[in-house]
């Protein structure tokens, strides 16, 4: 069982309050839709504050680990999530508009006293997503065994010791 992660999103900025925890994918309704399986936990951390203009925001980062299936060889692979936002506070639809028209790359969403929290998880992983999952290289055979053969980097590192000790200085 979970229980619902709701805060009042101005006065979490205001009073720069924190939260941060893991919450099982299963939970989050909206992505499961887009993945292959319900297994796992993200982490999230919010953070409010007051920004230099006197806004309130709520900063937003997510980790974790997804199922999706690679629209290439139609396997599944295991994609990073790891998404990054500020999401600035207004109380109402106008302000939004002309903040935005000020600065492209600004997030605004409504001030909220019953803010889901984890409707701004979803809402993050969603955009993490891509839009046409791939592997970065499918395997050659469309047999998921071989990327297990890729060099293991502690096993490398392993190797350099041993010649590093092999070595008669
Ligand atoms: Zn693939």
């Amino acid at each position: 069982m979970s229980k619902p992660l709701i805060i009042d999103s101005g006065e979490f900025a205001r009073e720069g309050l924190s939260l941060n925890g893991e919450i099982a994918l299963r939970d989050l309704q909206r992505v499961l839709g887009s993945v292959q399986s319900d297994a796992g936990v993200i982490r999230y951390a919010l953070q409010g504050g007051v920004d230099k203009l006197q806004r309130r925001y709520l900063r937003l980062s997510v980790t974790g680990e997804v199922s999706l299936l690679c629209q290439r060889c139609m396997l599944p692979f295991a994609f990073a999530i790891d998404g990054d936002s500020l999401l600035t506070l207004f109380d109402n639809e106008i302000d939004i508009d002309a903040a935005s028209e000020q600065d492209e790359t600004l997030e605004g969403i409504l001030a909220s006293r019953e803010q889901s929290v984890v409707d701004l998880i979803e809402d993050e992983i969603l955009l993490a997503l891509p839009l046409a999952p791939k592997h970065e290289v499918c395997a050659p055979d469309g047999n998921s065994d071989s990327v297990a053969k890729k060099p293991n980097p502690f096993a490398v590192l392993q190797q350099l010791k041993v010649n590093k000790q092999a070595d008669p200085d």
